[in-house]
Order: structure tokens, then C-alpha cells, then sequence
């Protein structure tokens, strides 16, 4: 559908009142995948993390990966679920060519994990409880890579390749009930929703959480109630939606798609939807099958998981704080307003910033260089702030600045020589000879000779025009290699000038 053809959004939001739900897959990070011991690896060779069991070939059996459990237990008590006494796995079947087993082992009536909550807030200050059905736990599918095509879509492709090693990567599916009420915010809830999963999972460390990779992925669940109808309407499901600008850009287009389209007397039709990146549209994918249709039935190859009480209880106390906590805690202990703290979030700087005041540098003065000079050479770079120093050289640095050794500019120069891999900050200050002349006598022995040099400027200055100092102060500046203290320099200026004339001291 071309844009033209959608709905603007204020007045889809007058006739019509969006129901959301979410579907967001995790991929938890354990060393094997979920039901063998292949390598659970993002970038190896095409199909060399395979084997019998994860092809689905004669032979091969599974076997539960105890680290998946303890991460999926772990994830769905961050989520405030129950968690089941006993769970099982079940078969999903369907032909995909991306799954060599021609089904997906996941589960169905029985979920590890359900009914749940997170709490969420706005950038409105709004705050927006999701009620969670449950999360499940499953194996992920293979690959596929369609060539010849235009954007690397199905549709007008040459021929495809299938890559297995992703196949049997375990998953968690987190599922939403049904969200009313998100009105105009819907877009936001999407997004915000999202990326407190994904800040979870980061906390506890179960998934590298990396949209880009694919390690979150989400499914937007988006139907339409007439206003002043209590009678659901139809929805669709745009598939693997997998950066949160894209969550909230999707749920906007089906809103405004959807409101077009019903307004001019279509129906909806129960679909899945793929999401398009480049355009920023939704196209149709498949008619939306029912759970029947899949034929579940109980995976009759794996025992059921009974994880006791006792390891539950165990692993409930190795949960972190979560992560909304953590940011509230912070920000009053660092003393931010909204703008700055969010500035630090947004830029992902949550964890260096706390390892660099724990180092000992000063709130503000940790934001300054991280958010400031580390942020621009690491967008320079196309790296992230975090790789390219440590919160102890960080704060080495600024302890350089407070102590006087360096001035901003000298410590720009410091960083680079860090970056560049020269060693520490004070290490990078004794080869590079990069701290402040500090010694007065060198000071004013530049300071004599400019003003000797600069006869007209003296008189200008004993006569009480003290701008003038500039053009000394510059000149002692450059001589110092930039490395005084200006502010010094200039005391030390208007004293000569007026105490010690230049003339006797040459
Ligand atoms: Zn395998």
C-alpha cells in the first residue's frame, strides 16, 4: 500500500481506538544450542554449527540444554512470572524450508513461564503496565538468504540459500496480553516496551541483545475498534520488526494502514505482514494460522522440565536490580535533570559511567568526556564509546584535569594517545610531554620576552587598557605549546606589566 493510501494518524486515533499485543523472541546467548551440542555462534561458515539432531536428520535426538532453562527461568522471574512446576516441550508443525526438522520444538499449553507484568514509562512521564501471558521457551529456524531479488526479498528472487547453524538456537517468546488504552502513545508503547525487554535481558546477561543481530527480535500484534464499538477488531501481525525505531514506525503505519482501509469500507484481513525497512511500509505475508493448524502435540522425545522449588528460589536471588530501578537510583545519585541522564542513556553509557565515577571521577565531569570527546571519536571510528577506553582511563584522565597537570585541550590530546594505544593517561602525558607548565619561572621568562618584543602593547596595558594583554597572552600561549594555564598566564601578564617593567627584566 502506498503511503497516500494511509490515514492520517490524529484522525485515525478519533475513529478508532488501536489494541496492541507484542511477540518479542529473545535469543539467549548459551555456549550450545538448545537440543545439541553445536556451537550457538552469530558469523560462522555457512551450515558448520550442525549436526543429525539440528538437521533433523535419521538418528539424531535431543537433549535440553540446562543453561537455556536457567536463563529462560531466570528471564521469566525478572518478568514477575510464575514459574511452572512442570513445563514441556511441544512440536509446532509446518513445512519452512529454514527448518530441516519440519517442525519447531517449542511449547504450548504448558510455558515455563506466565503470567507476568513490566511496568514501563513514557517519555510523557506515563506510566504503562503490559500484563504478560507467558514466555516460552523454543529453537530458533535456519536461514534464508533469497538472491538476485531487490532487497534481498523473495519476491523476484534467482534462487536461495539456507544457512542451518541459527536452527535450534534457543529461544524465548515473550508474549503480551492483549494492550487497550495506549491510544495516541500506541507507536511509543511499542518502542519503549521493546527496549525494556531488551534491557532486561541485557541486565541479566542471557542474550547478547542485539537488535542488529537479530538476538531480539519483535512481532507487532495491531487491530483497529471502531470507537464506541466494545467488538475487537481484526489484527495483523507485522513479523520481525528488528530496531525499536522500526517497532514504533511499524505500529504508526498498520494504525494509519488499517484506519484507511477500514474507513473505506475494506476488512482486514488476519495476516501476517513482513515489515520493510527501506520503505517504511508493511506488505502482506501469509493468511494468519490458527494454533490448530499446527497440530501441536506433545515432543515425545524430551522428558517434561521440573525445575524444583529450591533452584527457583536460587536463581530468583541471582536476578539484578532492574534495570527502571537502576535508572532511578542513578540519577539522583549523580544528581542529573531529565535531559542530561537521558543523554547518557540514550547513548548507552549507563555501565562506564557508573564504573567511572566508582573509579572516582565526578559526575558531571564523567558525563562531559564520555558523552562529549569519547562519543565524538567513536562515531568518528563507528565503534562504540565503550571499546575504545576503559572507565579507569577515563577517570585517570579527568583526576589530570582536577590536579591541574592538564588542561581540556591538552587532555583531548591525552585521550587520542590512549585510543591510539600509548598506554596510560599519565603515561601518554610523560612521552607526549603533554602537562601544563605549571613552573612560574618558565612562565614568566615567556611572558618577559613577548612583552620586550611587544613595546606598543606594554605601553597600552600601563595605561590601563587590559584587553591588550590578549595579544601577550596569545603569544605566551604559543610559545608554551598551549600547554599553560591561560588564566594564569594572564595574571601573571598584568603583574609584569605592571610591577616588573620589561625592559630590566631581560
Ligand atoms: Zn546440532
Amino acid at each position: 500500500m502506498a503511503k497516500a493510501e494511509l490515514m492520517d494518524y490524529d484522525k485515525a486515533l478519533e475513529l478508532f481506538e488501536p489494541v496492541l499485543g507484542f511477540e518479542v523472541h529473545v535469543e539467549l546467548n548459551t555456549k550450545t544450542k538448545m537440543f545439541c551440542g553445536c556451537a550457538n555462534e552469530f558469523g560462522s561458515g555457512a551450515n558448520t554449527n550442525t549436526c543429525p539432531t539440528c538437521l533433523g536428520l535419521p538418528g539424531g535426538l535431543p537433549q535440553v540444554n540446562r543453561q537455556a532453562i536457567e536463563s529462560s527461568i531466570r528471564l521469566g522471574l525478572a518478568l514477575g512470572c510464575e514459574i511452572a512446576e512442570t513445563s514441556r516441550f511441544a512440536r509446532k508443525n509446518y513445512f519452512y524450508p529454514d527448518t530441516a526438522k519440519n517442525f519447531q520444538t517449542s511449547q504450548y499449553d504448558e510455558p515455563i513461564a506466565f503470567d507476568g507484568q513490566l511496568t514501563i514509562e513514557l517519555e510523557s512521564g506515563r506510566q504503562v503496565t503490559v500484563d504478560i501471558e507467558r514466555a516460552h521457551m523454543e529453537d530458533d529456524a535456519g536461514k534464508l538468504t533469497h538472491l538476485g531479488g531487490a532487497a534481498g526479498r523473495i519476491q523476484g528472487a534467482d534462487y536461495s540459500l539456507v544457512d542451518y547453524n541459527r536452527g535450534g538456537v534457543p529461544l524465548v517468546e515473550i508474549v503480551t496480553q492483549m494492550i487497550e488504552g495506549a491510544e495516541a502513545d500506541a507507536p511509543e508503547i511499542g518502542k519503549t516496551y521493546v527496549a525494556a525487554i531488551r534491557e532486561i535481558v541485557k541486565a541479566l546477561g542471557v542474550s547478547n541483545a542485539r537488535m542488529e543481530e537479530g538476538n531480539v527480535r519483535c512481532d507487532a500484534n495491531v487491530s483497529l475498534r471502531p470507537r464506541g464499538s466494545n467488538i475487537l477488531g481484526t489484527r495483523t501481525e507485522t513479523k520481525n520488526v528488528n530496531s525499536l525505531r522500526s517497532v514504533e514506525k511499524a505500529v504508526r503505519y498498520e494504525i494509519q494502514r488499517q484506519a484507511a482501509l477500514l474507513t473505506a469500507g475494506g476488512t482486514i484481513t488476519q495476516e501476517t505482514r513482513h515489515w520493510h525497512e527501506d520503505t517504511g511500509t508493511t506488505s502482506a505475508g501469509r493468511p494468519k494460522s490458527d494454533a490448530d493448524d499446527y497440530r501441536y502435540f506433545p515432543e515425545p522425545d524430551l522428558v517434561p522440565v521440573a525445575p524444583s522449588r529450591a533452584w527457583v528460589e536460587e536463581l530468583r536471588a541471582t536476578l539484578p536490580e532492574p534495570p527502571a530501578a537502576r535508572r532511578k537510583r542513578l540519577q539522583a545519585d549523580w544528581g542529573f535533570v531529565n535531559l542530561e541522564f537521558q543523554d547518557v542513556v540514550n547513548s548507552d553509557l549507563l555501565d562506564v559511567m557508573e564504573a567511572t565515577i566508582a573509579a572516582g571521577a565526578p559526575a558531571q565531569a564523567a558525563r562531559k568526556w564520555w558523552t562529549g570527546e569519547v562519543a565524538r571519536l567513536a562515531n568518528a571510528a563507528g565503534v562504540s564509546a565503550d571499546t575504545l577506553v576503559t572507565p579507569a582511563q577515563v577517570a585517570a584522565l579527568i583526576e589530570l584535569i582536577t590536579d591541574g597537570t592538564l588542561t581540556d585541550r591538552l587532555a583531548r590530546q591525552v585521550l587520542e594517545g590512549v585510543i591510539a594505544g600509548e598506554g596510560t593517561p599519565s603515561e601518554v602525558v610523560a612521552s607526549r610531554g603533554l602537562a601544563v607548565v605549571s613552573d612560574d619561572g618558565a612562565l614568566i621568562a615567556a611572558i618577559d620576552e613577548a612583552l620586550a618584543s611587544q613595546p606598543d602593547v606594554l605601553a597600552k596595558i600601563r595605561d590601563g587598557k587590559v584587553q591588550a594583554a590578549g595579544a601577550v597572552i596569545g603569544a605566551v600561549m604559543k610559545a608554551m605549546r598551549g600547554q599553560a594555564d591561560a588564566a594564569r598566564v594572564r595574571e601573571l601578564v598584568l603583574e609584569r606589566a605592571g610591577s616588573a617593567p620589561a625592559e630590566s627584566a631581560q
